[in-house]
C-alpha cells in the first residue's frame, strides 16, 4: 500500500521516469491538435468573410450600374421627374437585394443625405462616415464587426455616361449584412474539429499511457532484477538487452557485483590473515610459558632465556598491532585523514636515516644520503615519516653483512623523487608483484626472524596513494633492490 502511495505521489510530482514520457507524449499530441483547430476555424471564418464580400460587392456593383442607368438617385432627389416610373422598380431590386442578405441597405445621396433606407428609419437623416466619404472618393470599402455580427460594405453609384467617361459618384450604397451564415458555417466546422480533437486526445491518452509503460518496462524489469540481489549474492543478474541503455546499467551494474565480491573476499582474507598474524605469536608464548610451568628443574637461566622468547613475541605482536592501526587508519584514501602541511622533505629524511644507522650498523650496513637541493613539499609528514622508514628499514633488513643502502633526493617544478637502493637479497621476479599486498612476505621464515610483519610496504603504497604520488620497484635477486618513489610537490585534494 505504501509502494502504491508513494509511485502516486512521484507519478503526481512528476518524478518518475512513466509520467513525465507519459505527459511528453500528451503534449506532443494534443497541443498541435489543438492549434490545427483554432487556425482551422479562424482561417475559415476570415476566407468566408472575403468571399461573401466579393460576391455581395459584385451583386451591389450591379446594382449600382442599374441605380445610374436608371437615373435613381436624380429621382429620388427630384431632379429626374421623367424616370420616376422606375423608382419603384429600383426600389424592388434594392429591397429583394436586402432580404436575399437579411442586410440593410441605404443610398446616400451627394450631400450624404439618406436617400433610401430599407429599414425605413433614417430616410432623411444625413449619413457622413469615413467609409462613406471614402467611397465618395469612387472606391467601395468594406468592413467586418466581428463583436456586432455584420459585414458594412459600401459601393460607389458612379455615373461613367457623363464627364468624359471618367464618372461621377451620384451616391453611396452603404449596406449592411449580418454574418449569421458564416458563424453558423464555422461552428458547425468548429464543433466537427472538436470532436474529432477529442477523439484524437483519447488516443493520445491511450497511446501515451501503452508507451510510456513500454518504454519504461526494461527499466521496471532491471530494478526488479537488480533488487532481487540479496547481499552476499555471487552471481551476475541477468542483462536487460531490450534497450542499450539498460544493457550498460546490467555491465556497469555486474561489474560493480565483481568488484563487491572481490572487495569481500580480500575483506574476508584480510580477516583470516590478522587473526593468524595474531595468534602465532600467542601461540609461541602459549607453549614457551607451558613449557616453563611444566617444568620442575628449569634453571634461572633456561627461564630467562625463555622469558626473553616471550619478550620478543610480545614485540612482535605489538608490531604487528602497530602496523596494523596505521594501515587501518589509511584505509580512507579520501584524504580525509591528511594532515597536510608545508614539510622540509631533507630534515625529516634525515631524521629518519639517524634513527635506522643504529640498527643498521649492527648489521654493518652502510646507510648514505645523497642531494641535490632543498626540497619543500605539500605532505602529511608523519605518515611521510612512516613511508621512508619502511623503504629504508625493509633495506636494511634484507640486506647483507657489509652491505650497503643509498638514499636520495631530488626534485623538479611538479614533484620530489626518493630512491631507496641496496645492496641486499633482492626480490624475486614472481614475488614482486605481490610485494604490497598485507601480509605477504617472500620468505615467511626468514621475514619473521627479522622481525617482518609484512604490513611494511602496504603502509608505503597507501601513503603514496594518499598523497597522488607513485611507486616503482626494480630488483635483481641477489643483487639488491630499488623503490623508486614520486610524490607531487603540491597537494591536489580529491574532488567531492
Ligand atoms: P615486512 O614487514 O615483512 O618487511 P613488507 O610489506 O615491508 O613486510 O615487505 C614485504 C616483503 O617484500 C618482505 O617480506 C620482503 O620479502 C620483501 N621486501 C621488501 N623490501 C625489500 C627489500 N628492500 N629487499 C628485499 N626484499 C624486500
Amino acid at each position: 500500500m505504501s509502494d502504491f502511495l508513494s509511485g502516486l505521489k512521484s507519478v503526481i510530482m512528476l518524478r518518475s521516469l512513466r509520467s513525465r514520457i507519459f505527459l511528453i507524449i500528451l503534449i506532443v499530441g494534443i497541443i498541435p491538435c489543438i492549434l490545427v483547430r483554432i487556425t482551422i476555424v479562424s482561417d475559415y471564418e476570415s476566407r468566408a468573410v472575403e468571399n461573401r464580400v466579393s460576391a455581395v460587392q459584385n451583386q451591389l456593383t450591379i446594382t449600382a450600374n442599374h441605380l445610374v442607368a436608371n437615373k435613381y438617385i436624380s429621382a429620388l432627389t427630384g431632379r429626374a421627374d421623367e424616370f420616376t416610373e422606375s423608382l419603384d422598380v429600383m426600389d424592388a431590386e434594392i429591397e429583394m437585394l436586402s432580404n436575399i442578405y437579411e442586410g440593410r441597405i441605404m443610398i446616400i445621396g451627394g450631400n450624404f443625405e439618406v436617400l433610401k433606407d430599407t429599414y425605413g428609419i433614417s430616410t432623411g437623416k444625413t449619413m457622413i462616415s469615413e467609409e462613406v466619404i471614402e467611397c465618395f472618393r469612387g472606391n467601395s470599402t468594406s468592413y467586418y464587426d466581428k463583436e456586432h455580427g455584420y459585414i458594412e460594405l459600401t459601393t460607389p453609384v458612379a455615373d461613367t455616361t457623363t464627364a468624359g467617361g471618367a464618372g461621377v459618384i451620384r451616391g453611396v450604397m452603404l449596406t449592411s449584412i449580418s454574418d449569421d451564415s458564416i458563424i453558423n458555417m464555422a461552428d458547425v466546422l468548429g464543433n466537427n474539429a472538436l470532436i474529432l480533437e477529442i477523439s484524437i486526445v483519447a488516443i493520445v491518452i491511450a497511446l501515451a499511457f501503452i508507451l510510456s509503460k513500454f518504454l519504461v518496462k526494461p527499466i521496471d524489469k532491471l530494478t526488479k532484477r537488480i533488487s532481487d540481489v540479496k547481499a552476499g549474492y555471487n552471481t551476475n543478474i541477468e542483462p536487460v538487452n531490450e534497450c542499450s541503455e539498460t544493457a550498460h546499467i546490467s555491465d556497469a551494474f555486474n561489474n560493480l557485483l565483481v568488484r563487491i565480491n572481490t572487495l569481500d573476499e580480500s575483506r574476508s582474507e584480510f580477516v583470516a590473515n590478522v587473526s593468524h598474524e595474531l595468534k602465532t605469536p600467542m601461540a609461541s608464548m602459549k607453549v614457551l610459558s607451558d613449557s616453563l610451568l611444566a617444568s620442575n628443574t628449569a634453571t634461572v637461566e633456561e627461564y630467562r632465556e625463555f622469558m626473553q622468547d616471550i619478550a620478543s613475541e610480545v614485540d612482535r605482536e605489538n608490531r604487528i598491532i602497530t602496523d596494523l592501526l596505521a594501515l587501518v587508519k589509511m584505509d580512507d584514501r579520501s584524504g580525509q585523514n591528511l594532515n597536510i602541511a608545508q614539510t622540509n622533505i631533507n630534515e625529516m629524511t634525515e631524521l629518519v636515516l639517524k634513527r635506522l644507522r643504529v640498527i643498521a650498523r649492527k648489521q654493518n650496513v652502510d646507510v648514505t644520503f645523497e642531494t641535490e637541493r632543498q626540497v619543500l613539499a605539500e605532505v602529511d609528514e608523519v605518515k611521510m615519516t612512516l613511508l621512508v622508514s619502511n623503504l629504508v628499514e625493509n633495506a636494511v633488513k634484507y640486506n647483507k653483512e657489509n652491505g650497503w643502502v643509498k638514499v636520495s633526493l631530488d626534485a623538479d617544478h611538479q614533484s620530489f623523487t626518493l630512491t631507496v637502493e641496496d645492496s641486499g637479497l633482492g626480490i624475486p621476479e614472481e614475488s614482486a608483484p605481490h610485494i604490497y599486498e598485507r601480509f605477504y612476505r617472500v620468505d615467511k621464515s626468514h621475514s619473521k626472524e627479522i622481525g617482518g610483519t609484512g604490513l611494511g610496504l602496504a603502509i608505503v603504497r597507501n601513503v603514496v596513494l594518499m598523497h597522488h604520488g607513485s611507486i616503482e620497484v626494480t630488483s635483481r635477486e641477489g643483487e639488491g633492490s630499488k623503490f623508486v618513489v614520486t610524490i607531487p610537490l603540491i597537494y591536489i585534494a580529491d574532488a567531492k
